[in-house]
């Protein structure tokens, strides 16, 4: 009997840090990770990096959750780092025992004196290892003076390559990069070692994350390999910028989920604009995410920096709802006190002419409690004519047409010196709704 390989099923991860509020930024690593999974029917890791005590919070942690989870991008597992230092130790004291793991007690002062030398004398600005020629008595000294030093990971000295699922082939010579620290002095496990070990053991097949991440990946893949992995597969997306091309990085913290969410964004609105922009595909509203991950390709990404402008989500999100099922908002109109009757016909009109949900219930209120009539003088006569034609609310799908046509035969009036008075006499605005379904909904009689 033949064996067929088991096909190695798709495990990527997403691993923010509990340290702040997420980002358009951070959304379009989750984002990509996420669509990977699905596409592939895999699995959607949700990692809180949260090896950094004074700087995560639970808070932070829920709020993550909550906007990804209004997102719909849902994990399939949640993990954090900081249930499992003991497996961080654990690789640590194999790296000690492979002799790839070494003390340093330079002062922070010192490393950048030793930096600013070497970029002095036109050198790279890279750790010299100097601690790796102390003594055992030089290390004793060290450490009775200024405690524990911190660990760094002794890289090999080589070309580490790798081929990159968005950047191609790369190339990093570990010579031009600082063994890295991957412990603090004060004993806290840093992110470097810590990514390494969870990527390992929790089976992550595929990374993707900002290229700002390139340089870690080149340690990372000898940290793997040191310990005895392969490691998994890379891609690097550029880094937003903004509309102009300058860095967002300051702006990050105003385009942050949340606020957006506030803001009344809508989810499809934000996911299918971030699966597109920095790649060869237009922007096209998606109906559901698994319509995107369906057509999801990191192929199509490229290196260059992509242009992000807040301002471009907005016209996406009106599309959102212009194309919402009444099905979809029936309960949110209810909500705002549509009598049941209306709220199909109240759902049309309405989405045709807002741009957030919540101007839902300005409409709402328009039409219950009528507008601020726009009458210009010389219409005042025959507006008042025209409304003393009108009977009582409610109205109905015709009332309009009877209406116009009376007061048509009446005044003499037609086309546009008919209707528009009219319009802006009922709806305190010169553009808007169908006066059919205006009239239907109202339910007050308009007056002057
Ligand atoms: N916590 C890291 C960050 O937010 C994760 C990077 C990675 O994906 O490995 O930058």
């Amino acid at each position: 009997m033949s064996r067929k390989a088991i096909p190695m099923s798709v495990v990527t991860r997403f691993a923010p840090s509990p340290t702040g509020h997420l980002h358009v930024g951070n959304l379009r690593t989750a984002l990509f990770n996420f669509l990977i999974a699905k596409k592939a029917g895999g699995q959607f890791i949700l990692r809180l990096d949260d090896t950094d005590p004074e700087r995560s919070t639970q808070a932070f942690a829920d709020a993550i959750q909550e906007d990804l989870e209004w997102l719909g991008l849902t994990w399939d597992r949640i993990e954090r780092q900081s249930y499992r230092f003991d497996r961080y130790a654990a690789a640590a004291d194999e790296l000690r025992a492979k002799g790839r793991f070494y003390e340093a007690w330079e002062t922070p002062t010192e490393l950048d004196l030793k930096r600013k030398k070497q970029l002095n004398m036109g050198q790279p600005p890279v750790y010299d290892r100097a601690a790796l020629k102390l003594s055992d008595e030089d290390k004793d000294k060290l450490r009775a003076e200024r405690g524990q030093g911190v660990w760094r990971f002794k890289l090999d000295h080589e070309r580490i390559e790798w081929t990159d699922g968005i950047l191609g082939d790369l190339s990093i010579d570990a010579a031009s990069v600082s063994d890295p620290v991957l412990i603090r002095a004060d004993g806290q496990v840093l992110y470097t070692i810590a990514s390494v070990v969870d990527d390992t053991d929790m089976g992550v097949t595929h990374v993707v994350r900002g290229s700002d991440h390139v340089t870690n990946t080149a340690t990372q893949i000898q940290i793997m390999a040191a310990l005895g992995h392969d490691h998994p597969a890379f891609a690097h997306h550029s880094l937003l910028t903004g509309p102009q091309g300058e860095a967002l990085s300051k702006r990050l913290g105003t385009l942050a989920l949340r606020d957006l969410r506030e803001q009344g964004m809508e989810p499809m609105a934000l996911l299918s604009h971030m699966a597109r922009i920095g790649s060869s595909q237009p922007v096209e509203l998606a109906g559901s995410i698994d319509e995107l991950a369906e057509g999801f390709d990191l192929n199509h990404f490229g290196s260059a920096p992509t242009k992000f402008d807040v301002q471009d989500l907005w016209p996406l999100t009106a599309r959102v709802l212009h194309e919402t099922p009444f099905a979809e908002v029936r309960d949110e109109i209810n909500a705002i006190g549509v009598p049941d009757d209306l709220a199909e016909t109240f759902w049309n009109v309405a989405r045709a002419n807002i741009s957030k949900r919540s101007e839902m219930a300005g409409w709402w209120s328009l039409f219950r409690d009528g507008a601020t009539p726009l009458v210009d003088a010389e219409d005042r006569e025959f507006v008042a004519q025209a409304f003393a034609m009108l009977p009582d609310a409610p109205y109905d799908g015709e009332t309009w047409g009877t209406w116009t046509n009376a007061v048509k035969e009446a005044t003499g009036r037609k086309g546009k010196a008919l209707f528009m008075p009219l319009r802006k006499a009922v709806t305190g605005m010169e553009r808007g709704p169908e006066m059919a379904d205006v009239m239907r909904l109202l339910q007050v009689k308009p007056s002057l």
